[in-house]
């Protein structure tokens, strides 16, 4: 980041895995000369504490965005609206908001129209993560060569947009902008589906005799491992990323169910052909992850 681009006040609003990778990197970059932490329990302000990340901590939200000129919501979607509300009137003049929640339309139409005037939201997120909650789940190395997409509305500024996008690139990521309704269309078929067959499975085995329970668990490297680790991630998180983006996910929902509905039929007519067509053609699009490096 030029040296110009670096911010007098960055404040994060929540301080969980997305969050405080963000704040380690903005510290060992030195990115801003303050870094604000506010978090609403006192068990994770203490540990904030411990982490040593933040110049300050605190719980109150007016204290927190007072005279930032960057402020970061990373909490989960559905708490975004009524904290900013909280805080709206107390944003300095000319600072930039941006949020790093994974759905993009329902916070723009909610956070929007509670901004002044004379503040840049900028909404984004960055495409990285793993099952982990807390500031102690946070490192430096999450972003990295990852993508951000950012889906600023008609009227975020360029100069906010830029120096976003430049803080992304600082946390090693690549950035691309993106219309925020495509974007929870594209995330619900590739983030949003994923998770919700992971948590559908692994319930399902929930609800399984114990005896059988206790035989999947044993022999679960036989590809449900790989789901439980999905399905291990945070339900608050969750229960916001399908409540905010219902219309995008029962499209692709209706979409996904077609589709094994006809794996269905192939497994009763034994048409191996059909499922062998299928399965070559998923092969390619895991070749081309790994040749995206995403993998
Ligand atoms: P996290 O580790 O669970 O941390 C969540 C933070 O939000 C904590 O600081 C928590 O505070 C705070 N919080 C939760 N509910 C709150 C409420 N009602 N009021 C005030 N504060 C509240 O979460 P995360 O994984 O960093 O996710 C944060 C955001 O990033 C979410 O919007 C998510 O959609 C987005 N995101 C997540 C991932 C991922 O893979 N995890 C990837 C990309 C984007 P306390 O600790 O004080 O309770």
């Amino acid at each position: 980041m030029v040296k110009n681009n670096k911010f007098k006040k960055v404040s994060f609003i929540g301080f969980g895995l997305i969050n405080s990778s963000l704040a380690r990197i903005f510290k060992s970059k030195s990115l801003a000369d303050e870094i604000m932490a506010y978090s609403r329990s006192k068990s994770t302000r203490s540990k904030i504490k411990k982490l040593n990340i933040a110049n300050k901590i605190t719980d109150d939200l007016r204290v927190a965005v007072k005279n930032a000129d960057l402020i970061i919501l990373g909490v989960p979607v559905g708490a975004m609206e009524s904290m900013v509300k909280e805080f709206a009137n107390d944003l300095m003049k000319g600072s930039i908001l941006t949020d790093v929640g994974s759905i993009k339309k329902d916070i723009i139409n909610s956070v929007m129209p509670l901004l002044p005037k004379d503040v840049s939201f900028v909404p984004g997120h960055p495409i990285a993560g793993t099952e982990k909650s807390g500031p102690e789940a946070g490192f430096e190395d999450l972003f990295k060569g990852h993508w951000c997409i950012l889906t600023p509305t008609e009227n975020t500024s360029k100069n906010a947009i830029n120096k976003v996008s430049n803080m992304w690139r600082q946390a090693g990521m690549s950035v691309t902008l993106m219309d925020a309704d495509y974007h929870d269309r594209v995330l619900a078929i590739t983030s949003h589906i994923p998770h919700l067959v992971a948590y559908s499975i692994v319930g399902t085995v929930a609800e399984l005799e114990d005896h059988l329970k206790t035989e999947v668990i044993k022999y679960s490297a036989g590809g449900f491992r790989d789901f439980t680790r999905i399905a291990a991630s945070d339900p608050i998180m969750w229960r916001d990323v399908f409540l905010n983006n219902g219309d995008a996910v029962l499209e692709m929902l209706g979409r996904f169910i077609e589709d094994l509905t006809a794996l269905q039929k192939s497994i009763r007519w034994k048409d191996g052909e059909a499922l062998e067509e299928l399965f070559t053609k998923t092969r390619t699009i895991r070749k081309g992850i790994i040749s995206a490096k995403q993998d």
